[in-house]
């Protein structure tokens, strides 16, 4: 009997689609909801420092002196707080995650149009 069943259950498993995926050779298919790392676009942001003031690990630091958005990357939590917050919509996550290290790692991006906005506006 047990037998007949083990043969039962590798004859079905020959014609279904394999459970697991041959990565890396084969590239992992990342999900719809995927939470990874955050990217910004940086000429729409207006660097108004809301995503910095809310996010819950004060891992955002927003300079508006020196136009630039800095991520500590070992901080962030991917919660998307910053997100759903951000007025210009100018913040994603991206489906792929942070490579690991051994030490920890900060993004300094700036902000070419908001500095050209500030000069500009008198702000
Ligand atoms: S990313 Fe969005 S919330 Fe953060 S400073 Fe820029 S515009 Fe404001
Ligand atoms: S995803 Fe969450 S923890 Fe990461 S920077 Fe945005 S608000 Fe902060």
């Amino acid at each position: 009997m047990g037998n007949f069943k083990i043969s039962g259950l590798i004859l079905r498993s020959l014609f279904r689609r394999p459970a697991t995926s041959g990565y890396p050779a084969v590239p992992k298919e990342w999900g719809e909801r995927t939470r990874g790392r955050i990217e910004i676009d940086a000429p729409e942001c207006i660097l108004c420092g809301t995503c910095a003031r809310k996010c819950p690990t004060e891992a955002l630091v927003v300079s508006k002196a020196e136009a630039t958005w800095e991520i500590d990357r070992m901080r962030c939590v991917q919660c998307g707080h910053c997100v759903e917050i951000c007025p210009k919509k100018c913040l994603r996550m991206a489906k792929e995650y942070t490579a690991p290290g051994y030490e920890g790692r900060t993004d300094l991006i700036e902000i070419p149009v908001a500095k050209k906005k500030t000069s500009d506006d008198g702000i």
